[in-house]
């Protein structure tokens, strides 16, 4: 008997896993796939990701796989750019782009260095229950053998498409549709200068560094559109990037070192993540669009508040159900402004009101302010704080704070 099983060992799933049996609590995590091994998403990492990996113990790691440290951030809208360093998260400047093979096992390895108990190629297929209670789980391993395991609590760290989440029947709310569809490829000998995001034409184009000396660059087209990009994935890939000359130009002088990778999953949606003997985390409870890159730092921020709610109300400091209430309150305060901002940016419309481009020209030449803007899409500047109205006048008046 554990006190809980995870199912899912990646992002959300791994830290919960660390920081439970770092507490002292008998944890079993398993997952279908084999660490280390990649994920058809992006991987960068925020500052504010980075500060709770730091937290943990992990960000040294995670430096030395040789992944570049990235301080800058440029927006560029067509019309101008914005570039600048966004504020600290803590004390992490940086934001890092790890490959998922290196983030997963680096996050992996800490949990059973903590006493977590792993299981690779173990397939969840069915919960148990006792009445309504969630006691376990029934799972396939990589041999073919169902095995039955049982726990005080069973969490579904197993992803937008969450089995768990499925089975218990978790009520969804405040969901949007799909907006966007992102392809991706990795290039040697593309230089770039921190983070690059690029608005055309409703595409997208992100590019940055990551490990073995590769950058990552991703073109987002509208979710609609998503077959006919299909229908000639380079071609509509290299179009994309002959949208931003300058980047065009050092894609052409690089060499494509992976093949194209694509995905549509994009929904936006939160999920009430508990019920009797049963909780969700990361994107199993709540989806949003990658557009601001913000989903491994929420499912750190959500291991930590899941963690936190177990063990109030494992160690009867309240009730167990009240203890995960308040975690889903405390989730969907610290990320309702920012799923409002990111589906807004996930239109991929280029700024066109009056008072943006106002704001974005206010901004030009105020570095302090650039940053702080900039510090939105890091979320290290909270969205509703920077666009109250009266630090937007503040800032189109050229008022110091
Ligand atoms: C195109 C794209 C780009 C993105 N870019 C970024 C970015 O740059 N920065 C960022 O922060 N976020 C980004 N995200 C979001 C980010 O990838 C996710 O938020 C993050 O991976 C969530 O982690 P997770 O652990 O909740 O889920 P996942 O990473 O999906 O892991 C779920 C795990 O559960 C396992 N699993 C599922 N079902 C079962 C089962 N039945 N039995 C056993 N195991 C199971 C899977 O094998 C998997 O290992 C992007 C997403 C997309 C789609």
């Amino acid at each position: 008997m554990y006190d809980v099983i995870v199912v899912g060992a990646r992002c959300a799933g791994a830290p919960t896993a660390t920081l439970l049996a770092r507490k002292g609590y008998r944890v079993l995590f398993v997952d279908k796939a084999v660490f280390p091994s990649d994920v058809v998403n992006g991987y960068y990492v925020q500052q504010i990701g980075g500060a709770r990996l730091k937290r943990w113990g992990l960000l040294e790691t995670l430096q030395a796989s040789n992944c570049p440290p990235l301080s800058t951030l440029t927006f560029d809208f067509g019309a101008f750019a914005l570039s600048g360093a966004p504020p600290s998260a803590e004390d992490v400047a940086e934001g890092y782009a790890p490959r998922r093979t290196v983030l997963d096992k680096i996050l992996v390895d800490a949990a059973v260095n903590a006493g977590a108990e792993l299981r690779e190629e173990c397939t969840l297929h069915d919960l148990v229950r006792d009445g309504e209670q969630v006691t376990g789980i029934r799972a396939r391993t990589k041999e073919g053998a169902t095995i039955t395991e049982h726990a005080r609590l069973v969490i579904g760290a197993d992803g937008t498409h969450s089995l768990v989440a499925r089975l218990v029947q978790a009520p969804t709310y405040n969901t949007k549709p799909a907006l966007t569809c992102w392809y991706a490829s990795h290039w040697s000998s593309v230089p770039t200068d921190g983070v690059e995001f690029y608005l055309r034409q409703r595409r997208a184009l992100i590019a940055c560094g990551t490990n073995d000396g590769l950058t990552v660059v991703l073109t987002g087209w509208p979710h609609e559109e998503f077959h006919a990009f299909r229908t000639d994935i380079e071609g509509n890939y290299m179009k994309t990037m002959a949208l931003v000359p300058a980047l065009n130009e050092r894609i052409r002088s690089g060499k494509r070192a992976e093949r194209f990778v694509g995905t549509a999953e994009t929904a936006n949606f939160f999920r009430k993540p508990y019920g009797p003997g049963w909780a969700l985390v990361g994107d199993a409870g709540y989806h949003k669009d990658p557009a601001t890159a913000q989903g491994i730092s929420d499912s750190f921020r959500d291991a930590e508040l899941l963690t936190e709610a177990l063990d109030v109300g494992f160690s009867g400091r309240q009730s167990l159900e009240e203890a995960l209430a308040e975690y889903e309150r405390q989730r969907n305060a610290a990320v309702l402004p920012m799923y409002e901002f990111t589906c807004q940016l996930a239109n991929l419309a280029e700024p066109s009101s009056p008072e943006i481009l106002q704001l974005l020209a206010a901004l030009r030449g105020n570095q302090t302010e650039t940053n702080r803007f900039l510090g939105t899409w890091a979320g290290t500047v909270p969205v509703p704080e920077f666009f109250a109205p009266e630090n937007i006048q503040r800032i189109m008046n050229g008022d110091q704070v």
